[in-house]
């Protein structure tokens, strides 16, 4: 699961780190966003997935503009993305529905959001792998955090 803003938009990052190039992206008739992506990214993240059998979704509150205005200017696919309905479970209930029982690593700035839904998300998983990898919003996704993916993943986290 990757989460947009903070995990591939590093927004509190000053100065962005080298890789990373500016967007405008357009959110409304005239208003436009300016956004921070690393292309290489797109590139871990496919590898990520490959080597480890996962499937890439989104998490993110940009919903389908995810696949129209983030993915493809990191060469990533069209993903699954999951629909948030539960306005008081955060991302936590459509997460849990679509991982279902399946291994989940989930990139995201905002796990300090909701700490009691996120409790509860992460007992109602505790026989399942469930990684969920807070990224600093001055940093983004780091090799770190990859690394982190994968340790999850190989079933030693
Ligand atoms: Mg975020």
């Amino acid at each position: 699961m990757i989460d947009v803003d903070g995990p591939l938009n590093p927004w509190a990052a000053n100065p962005k780190a080298a890789g990373y190039r500016l967007f405008e992206i357009k959110v409304g008739w005239r208003r436009r966003l300016r956004i921070w992506l690393d292309p290489e990214h797109g590139t871990q993240l496919r590898q990520l997935a490959e080597e480890t059998g996962a499937e890439l979704a989104w998490a993110t509150t940009w919903l389908h503009r995810a696949n129209t205005e983030i993915g493809p200017r990191l060469g990533l696919p069209p993903l699954k993305v999951i629909e948030f309905h539960d306005a008081t479970g955060w991302k936590y209930p459509a997460v849990a529905r679509y991982a279902y029982e399946r291994p989940l690593v989930w990139f995201d700035d905002d796990f300090g959001l909701h700490a009691e839904r996120r409790e509860q998300f992460v007992h109602k998983r505790r026989h399942l792998t469930t990684a969920l990898i807070h990224v600093d919003p001055g940093t983004g996704i780091s090799a770190q955090h990859l690394g982190e993916a994968r340790k999850a993943f190989s079933g030693n986290p």
